[in-house]
Parts: C-alpha cells; structure tokens; sequence
C-alpha cells in the first residue's frame, strides 16, 4: 500500500493503471475509519483490480460554525485499518492542493439537495459534489462505494453522476451498526457515555416506525409523531428533522409504501447524528 499527498501523483498512478487496463474501485472518506468505512473497503476490493481510498476532511462541505476544527483524525489507524483491507492507495491531499489560490469552480446539483440535511446545512452537498466530481477526475475510478447512512449524499451523487455523464458506477452499502443499534459515524466520538446512551433513540426509533408500518399504520404524520415523542423523552435530543419520503425522488410521502424510507437528524448536545431506515423493506 502507497499513500499519494500530491495531486498529480495520483492522477498519474491512475493514468498508468488505466493504461495497462486495470479497473479502479474508489472509497471517499474523511477518515478517522471504523467498521462502516471498513464494510466499504471490503466491498470496493471485491469489485475492482485497485482499491483506492481517499481521506480528506473538505472544508468545502462544512457550514460557519460547524466541527470542521475539531473533526477527529487519525491517519495512523486509518493507515492500519486501510492495509487490512487490501487499500493499494490511500489519497490523502492537503486542502491547499485541492482549492489553491484562485480556486472558483463549484458543482451544484439542485432540487434534492435543498430539502433535509441540505436545508439544515446550507452549502453542505455543493461542498460534498464538488470535492467528489474533483476526486474522481483525479482517481477516475470505474466503480466508487458511499454507504446509504449518508442516505441524501448517495442520492445527490446518483444525480450528479447521472446528470453529468460520468462513466462511474456508484455502489449503495448498508449502514454498518454497534450491537445496540448506534449507527457507526466518526462523529460518534463527540458523544460522552451519557449522550452516547441517548443516541440509542435514533436507532429505537427507526425500528419503533418500522413496527409500526409492520403493523398496518400507513399515515406518516401519525409514524412521525410516535417517533418525535420517542426522542423527545430524552432531555438533551433536539430534533433537526424526521421526514418520511421516497427512497429514489426524496419526495415527502403523506402515506408510506414499500418505498418509503424514514429520514433523521437528531442533536445530541452538540453532536448532530443522522440515521435513516426503509418502512418496509
Ligand atoms: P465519512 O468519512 O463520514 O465522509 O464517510 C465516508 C463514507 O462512509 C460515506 O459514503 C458514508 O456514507 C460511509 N459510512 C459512514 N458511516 C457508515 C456506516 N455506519 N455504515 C456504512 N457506511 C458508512
């Protein structure tokens, strides 16, 4: 395994690989890796010649006032975890190579990115769609993995894909979970023991929705309102969002169906988490 800062080295390496007709299998990441980054790696070994990961914390993506500072990094495990999983490159850019002096390109996919985690986080998924059409100029991968935890992201980047004509196949995985249910996120780290334990509800209350749709209840006001009361028990959730909508369109659903996928965001003290869950599948 080889780890590439420069960004002309890496697109060189790519160009060479390509050359001598070898598929690239791509894994984006901002580091500080854990079992749902790993699920992604094993995946991207298995379905491409090269497994490239990327790990770059892109301020592009983060809003004024955000963790952007305090996001936790550990380029030492990373690298670890990294060569287990069979990674044959781990990209890792400074920020100044990325948008040096004069940088003014944006890429903005519209509609679907003005609506959940984009209306909270304005600016958010152009900094996301940006920094990814970059890393697959750079890496030109045939095949890149985004887990479906970041389940809006993975849709903007179908969008984008699609929309721009870029020969990539994007790959969905499952979200990769603790045995008690928490979404495995780097952001999990902010989380004292207590709020860690408050945390559970996110997951509890997916599954309290899924019940619910298992049981007949197809009216999304209702689900929401058991799964807002939910949360609310504990004192130190705030509510971001909870919206129940198509899993393709995003569209919002008054009335779920088998493509309905309940949508949150949750802040735990300081730490906003999200989580999602299909109703029926
Ligand atoms: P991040 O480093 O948070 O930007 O995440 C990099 C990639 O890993 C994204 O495609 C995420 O959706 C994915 N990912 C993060 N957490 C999980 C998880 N718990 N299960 C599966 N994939 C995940």
């Amino acid at each position: 395994m080889i780890i590439i800062n420069s960004v002309s080295e890496m697109q060189r390496w790519s160009q060479e690989q390509k050359a001598a007709g070898k598929t690239i299998a791509f894994v984006p990441t901002m580091g500080f890796l854990h079992a749902g980054h790993h699920s992604l790696l094993v995946e991207g070994r298995n379905r491409g010649d090269l497994l490239v990961l990327s790990i770059f914390v892109n301020p592009a993506q983060f809003g004024v006032g955000e963790d952007l500072d305090v996001y936790p990094r550990d380029l030492c495990a990373d690298t670890q975890l990294a060569a287990e999983a069979g990674v044959n490159v781990i990209f890792a850019p400074t920020v100044a190579s990325m948008y040096p002096r004069g940088y003014t390109t944006w890429v903005d996919v519209e509609g679907i990115t003005d609506i959940l985690c984009g209306a909270s986080r304005p600016g958010h998924f152009r900094g996301v769609t940006t920094v990814v059409s970059k890393l697959f100029n750079i890496i030109q991968p045939d095949v890149a993995l985004f887990g479906c935890k970041d389940f809006q992201q993975l849709a903007v980047i179908r969008r984008m894909v699609l929309d721009l004509n870029m020969l990539v196949e994007i790959i969905g995985m499952p979200i990769v979970r603790e045995a008690d249910g928490l979404a495995l996120s780097s952001r999990n780290s902010y989380l004292s023991p207590e709020e860690r334990r408050q945390a559970l509800s996110l997951s509890a209350s997916l599954a309290l929705a899924r019940r619910l749709a298992a049981e007949g209840l197809r009216d999304s006001a209702a689900i929401i309102a058991r799964v807002r009361d939910l949360i609310s028990m504990n004192p130190a959730t705030r509510i971001d969002y909870l919206q129940i909508c198509h899993q393709f369109s995003l569209q919002v659903q008054a009335q779920i169906d088998a493509d309905s996928v309940l949508l949150l965001a949750v802040f735990i003290g300081k730490t906003r988490l999200i989580d999602n869950s299909l109703l029926l599948g």
